[in-house]
């Protein structure tokens, strides 16, 4: 047998992959490939133990005309403004066939959901040949023309290498935003988390998605330099966004579950986590010098302590470090009390402590699960295990 003959695979029904990012919660996920290809990130759990393969682009395409089957069919029971009762929709789920639940529950959650984007899957979509990306997304677009939004993780790495013409094609068969794990500008940081690429990498990578005309998306992780880097982490972070520009950064908070690589490192020592307040103080360090740039910053990760820090640079960038020097102004009795009522999921900002039926709760939980000014790192690492 020719060793390099493709081997061809029958379809296995309809696939989703397991994580998407927040803003995509109301996506249909598409998956292209499966699992990450790099998988040695030391603080990332997802894929681990994973193998990465990349799917055939016609099961691709029968999985995106299963998901348009029902999407017609769903259409067809709705009224005019395209809501659907629940009578109509169990009498659809009792006629769907057993091998086509997944691929109805994707299509109905999309439906209720305004049917606006669409999420490429799995960690890093744009490894798959461009012709082959541009086939999956003109098909998308035949299928679903009024999507206004088609997106896709990718890492700086891979998108490095590809042409400018090959991404600028990419980005005319429809798909208008990257999201790239950036997690560090500083060298020291990446190579300390195994991330696999360099700076340099990140920013050229970014001004290439930027060239494209496609939406860029870039993901920071506050305290993944642990107290050693802490502070190169946040400058050179900032420094490799001052030369991007992308339209979004986004943070994502590092939690150190016992099942990613990191956790060893962290039980022994070799790896200093930071607690909330040295992330408090390194991420206003990082938005202080982000500088000559336009883009929106989100906190909208269940692991950040500051959700409300949100806003356009560079008009809401003092709005966005006063939130910061509030709470790092703060006495610690009063820190931990927000650090815990904010990991618990009463309070979401920091003028949330200014309500007394919501403090007495946070007051409450502390003294039934014994968290103390003194405790709440410890403790606050264990609620944030519940969330990755
Ligand atoms: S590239 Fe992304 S998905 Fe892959 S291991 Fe790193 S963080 Fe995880």
């Amino acid at each position: 047998m020719n060793a390099n003959k493709k081997v061809v695979k029958s379809y296995q029904g309809f696939e989703q992959g397991p994580i998407r990012p927040p803003s995509e919660a109301y996506s249909l996920l598409i998956r292209v490939t499966r699992n990450c290809p790099w998988n040695r990130c030391t603080f990332c759990p997802v894929y681990k133990g994973s193998r990465f393969s990349i799917r055939q682009v016609d099961h691709v395409i029968q999985d995106i005309d299963s998901v348009y089957r029902h999407v017609e069919a769903l259409q067809q029971k709705s009224d005019e403004s395209d809501h659907i009762s629940q009578t109509e929709i169990k009498k659809a789920v009792s006629e769907i066939q057993p091998g086509e639940m997944q691929a109805f529950h994707a299509a109905i959650n999309w439906f209720v959901s305004g049917m606006k984007s669409v999420f490429i899957q799995d960690a890093n979509s744009l490894i798959i040949k461009p012709y082959e990306m541009i086939k999956i997304l003109t098909h998308l677009k035949r299928r679903f023309p009024w999507v206004e939004r088609i997106t896709s993780y990718a890492r700086s790495h891979t998108i490095a290498p590809i042409k400018d013409k090959d991404l600028k094609e990419i980005g005319d068969a429809g798909l208008n935003r990257i999201h790239i794990g950036l997690e560090s500008g500083s060298d020291q940081v990446l190579k300390m988390a195994k991330k696999g690429v360099s700076k340099e990498t990140h920013i050229n990578a970014g001004l290439k998605v930027r060239g494209a005309g496609i939406e860029l998306s870039e993901y920071v992780m506050p305290g993944l330099g642990g107290k050693k880097l802490s502070e190169i982490h946040a400058l050179e972070t900032a420094d490799a966004l001052n030369q991007i520009n992308p339209e979004f950064i986004r943070l994502r908070t590092l939690a150190i579950p016992n099942s990613v690589p990191l956790f060893e490192d962290y039980e022994a020592g070799r790896f200093e986590k930071c607690n909330d307040l040295l992330m408090a103080k390194e991420i206003l360090l990082f938005i202080e010098n982000l500088d000559g740039i336009t883009s929106v910053i989100k906190s909208d990760h269940i692991l950040n302590l500051f959700e409300e820090i949100e806003g356009k640079l560079p008009h809401d960038k003092e709005h966005m470090t006063e939130i910061l020097h509030r709470f790092l102004d703060m006495k610690h009795e009063r820190q931990y009390l927000y650090q815990v009522g904010r990991r618990v999921g009463i309070f979401s900002r920091l003028s949330d402590m200014e309500n007394p039926y919501r403090m007495a709760k946070v007051e409450k939980v502390c003294r039934q699960i014994g968290i103390t000014p003194e405790n709440v790192d410890e403790m606050i690492d264990e609620l944030m295990k519940r969330f990755i």
